[in-house]
């Protein structure tokens, strides 16, 4: 049949299918019938017996070659004509133990008659037939290896893996040394189907394969299928040939023989095809299987032309494939243990880092720091409305549209749903694409109920963190009659494609931690909190109790004051008993019991500002200020005075006393302290958003961003920057006693607490020479602000 024949689907997918005559028209890896070939390799010979009587019905066309009986002499013959009676009495004795069925049994070594070649036999069943193959032991009598103490060795070393890693690497390095191959890699399939090299054995001269990442397609679900159901794939020789069964069906049942316990089953050209790319000459290929999944492969090149693997050896590797597998699950929980108590560890620091240094921003200050533990690129922590970052993570306002997206969705992170984590973002939320470098993974966990402070962790794109052993540009390609197909470069290039926009997954226990170190950040957070509360309480006592002092020490201070006062008076109006010093001094006495009755009266004023019950209502700001301004008019006297207002001012919830009274406070010392000829008075407001908005400068309170900033600003005389802070203190004033129409220094700490008693701030900005700004905060409608 030519090849332009063979291509014609239906000439194979009808059942008469041989990889010698049809596997270079093969296009679809994934519908190539792997298991049913037609074909051996040709350095072996296989027959098909019938059971019951042991006659031959079908034999590999090279049978003169390695038996040296044609196909034609032993096609319908009993065995025993073959292998003599005694062996065919074996081979008898053997197929009627149920365990042959599909696992192939050494039985007896044949001697070929026309080269006195040893050759092994094995057997093993399938639908029905039994299948004896013959293969040259590819080894001189004299050499008899101890398999069973080699192996002894292997299993020892195997149990005592900790690490998956460490299982692996023991794996690839007595694989290699049982067998000689070049080269023995463990291979691990992700969960999109694409592997990757984990562990490996080599010659010192190659280039080593770890972490490459291949395309799924690489091996396709025919072949992993194969992997699914047996242990081991030997393949001599990549340029060997392949002999074809005679009949290439069963002659009984018209079916034809699945191979896929053959270990001499012939090889799928795009198979050897793609190792011929890798410049591989010969492989051996064992299964790694976990709770029945085939969870990677262990593989074996070899790059210095055919190698001979005989039964023993392979029942050797084959034992090791198996010990790899049933240590498989037991090596990982070891290997999470660890990791486990790592990230615990670190967490432990952490946290009690965070409760000594009284705050989460001590999680990035290190070390350690949120990026140890948890194997991830970069972290980012979202805390008292601003990020603190480290390691590699998207930029804050890509951070800003992604923690509003994950709050917003209750579904992905919320109070039952603490936390979300992915290994491709873009899938769920497609602006993440443009960040993908650094964050195609993402583990978030919500710090409180709404999920507004969060920790997120990124991992980075695996394209990005892949690399290729070499460059995969440079290696010489086979090229067969479909092209260049299962080239490195390719397929590199299929797999980076496959890989976009993921990272790495994330692991059971990466999340489980993730959600213990929330645990105990909530409980810092309510401990802080708690112990916040307490602190409050103790101030507002004190607090209380210093207003309850100044209130008493001023009111009784007053008294004998007043009895001073009044001393004074008498003595000065006793006319000719003193002198005209004596009057100078009696009049100094009285203007100081007059200043001290003033700042009696504004301690008592001030204590009283503390003391007094709120009497919340909804108040017209514009009208409150109106008051203020009568109350204040007297303070204006002739001198030229400008008031604006930019636009009409906002309705606040306050208590309109006391919002008058602050008011009537920054106007008076708006209009006090000023040298213009004009006095300019601007009465301004910020809505919530827009006092959020506001450029972060030293003076602005990050605690004004939720609320209704108002503002009083002058054109007056404005105050030194090293005054700014004095100003709110108590009796604090920056000038002469009488200056600017004198004062006590009370009028901004009254305002201060005033605003303080109301749920706001107060703070000034201020230019020397050109005036100020006194801007208070109130709350919003909705109440205090959220503390989150
Ligand atoms: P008093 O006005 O009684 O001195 P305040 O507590 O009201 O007390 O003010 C404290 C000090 O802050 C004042 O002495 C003054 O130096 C300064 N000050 C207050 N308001 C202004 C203003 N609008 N412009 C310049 N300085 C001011």
């Amino acid at each position: 049949m030519s090849v332009a024949d063979a291509a014609k689907p239906l000439a194979w997918h009808g059942q008469a299918y041989s990889t010698k005559r049809f596997g270079v028209s093969i296009t679809d890896c994934d519908s190539e019938p792997v298991q049913t070939p037609g074909c051996v390799q040709a350095h072996g010979a296989l027959l098909v017996l019938r059971p019951a009587d042991l006659t031959i019905a079908q034999v590999s066309e090279n049978s003169a070659d390695v038996l040296g009986t044609a196909p034609a002499a032993l096609l319908g013959r009993p065995l025993q004509e073959l292998v003599g009676p005694a062996h065919s009495a074996r081979v008898k004795a053997v197929l009627l133990q149920p365990e042959i069925e599909r696992n192939p049994s050494y039985v007896f070594t044949h001697t070929a008659a026309h080269t006195g070649l040893a050759l092994d036999v094995s057997v093993h069943t399938v639908d029905g037939v039994a299948v004896l193959e013959f293969e040259a032991t590819g080894r001189d009598a004299s050499e008899q290896r101890d398999f069973y103490a080699l192996i002894r060795r292997s299993v020892a070393q195997l149990q005592g893996a900790t690490t998956l890693s460490a299982l692996g690497d023991i794996a690839c390095t007595e694989i290699r040394a049982l067998t000689g191959l070049d080269r023995v890699m463990v291979y691990r399939f992700h969960d999109d189907g694409h592997g990757e090299v984990v562990c490996e054995s080599r010659r010192d001269d190659l280039p080593s394969w770890l972490g490459l990442h291949y395309p799924a397609q690489d091996i396709p679900e025919p072949a992993r299928e194969v992997f699914r159901q047996t242990w081991i794939r030997p393949l001599r020789d990549v340029d060997g040939g392949l002999a074809e069964l005679l009949p290439l069906t069963h002659p009984d049942s018209g079916r034809p023989l699945r191979m896929t316990h053959c270990a001499l089953r012939g090889p799928s050209v795009m198979y050897t095809e793609y190792l011929r790319n890798m410049r591989v000459t010969a492989s051996l290929t064992m299964s790694i299987r976990r709770d029945h999944k085939l969870w990677g492969l262990i593989a074996g090149h070899h790059y210095s032309g055919p190698f001979d693997m005989p039964y023993e050896l392979r029942a050797a590797c084959e034992l090791v494939a198996q010990i790899v597998s049933l240590q498989h699950a037991a090596a990982e929980e070891r290997e999470h243990a660890a990791y486990r108590q790592r990230i615990d560890s670190v967490q432990q620091q952490l946290v009690t880092q965070a409760a000594q240094e009284g705050g989460l921003a001590a999680l990035l200050d290190g070390p350690p720091t949120l990026l140890d533990g948890l194997d991830t690129g970069g972290t980012a922590l979202y805390h008292r409305k601003r990020w603190w970052c480290a390691g590699s993570t998207p930029a804050e306002h890509e951070l800003d549209a992604l923690r509003d997206w994950l709050s917003t969705r209750p579904e992905m992170l919320s109070r039952d749903r603490p936390l979300f984590a992915t290994d491709q973002l873009s899938a769920h939320y497609p602006p993440g694409l443009a960040f993908s470098g650094v964050a195609s993974g993402v583990l978030a966990i919500a710090l409180s109920r709404s999920a507004k402070n969060l920790v997120l962790w990124f991992r980075p794109e695996t394209a990005q963190t892949v690399r290729w052993g070499g460059n995969p540009h440079d290696k010489p390609t086979v090229v067969g009659p479909h092209g260049a197909r299962l080239t490195p470069r390719a397929s590199f290039e299929l797999f980076v494609e496959s890989v976009r926009g993921r990272s790495k997954p994330w692991l059971a226990v990466e999340l489980e931690a993730a959600l213990r170190f929330r645990m105990l950040m909530m409980e810092l957070i309510v401990l802080r909190a708690d112990q916040l509360a307490g602190l409050n309480a103790d101030l507002a006592r004190s607090n209380d109790e210093l207003d309850a002092f100044a209130y008493v020490a001023s009111h009784d201070l007053k008294e004998p004051l007043r009895g001073i006062h009044k001393y004074a008076h008498q003595l000065a109006e006793s006319a000719g008993l003193l002198g005209e010093a004596d009057h100078q001094r009696l009049a100094g006495l009285t203007r100081l019991t007059l200043r001290m009755d003033s700042l009696l009266d504004s301690l008592l004023h001030f204590s009283r500002v503390g003391r007094a019950e709120l009497q919340l209502e909804d108040c017209e700001v514009g009208e409150v200020v109106e008051e203020a301004l009568e109350m204040v008019a007297a303070r204006r006297g002739d001198k030229p005075t400008r008031i604006d207002v930019p636009r009409p001012l906002p309705r606040v919830r306050a208590d309109r006393v006391r919002l008058r009274e602050i008011y009537t406070n920054l106007l008076s010392n708006a209009l006090k302290y000023n040298r213009q000829a004009t006095t300019t008075i601007e009465l301004g407001w910020l809505a919530p958003h827009e006092a959020a908005a506001h450029p972060a400068n030293a003076a602005w309170p990050a605690a004004a961003g939720a609320q209704t900033v108002l503002y009083v600003r002058d054109n007056g005389i404005g105050i030194e920057p090293r005054h700014l802070d004095q100003v709110f203190k108590m009796f604090r004033r920056l000038h002469g006693r009488d200056d600017y129409g004198g004062g006590t220094g009370a009028g901004l700490p009254i305002v201060k607490k005033l605003v303080e008693r109301l749920g706001g701030v107060v703070w000034v900005e201020s230019t020397p020479g050109q005036g100020s700004c006194f801007y208070f905060s109130v709350p919003t409608d909705d109440g205090p602000p959220n503390p989150e």
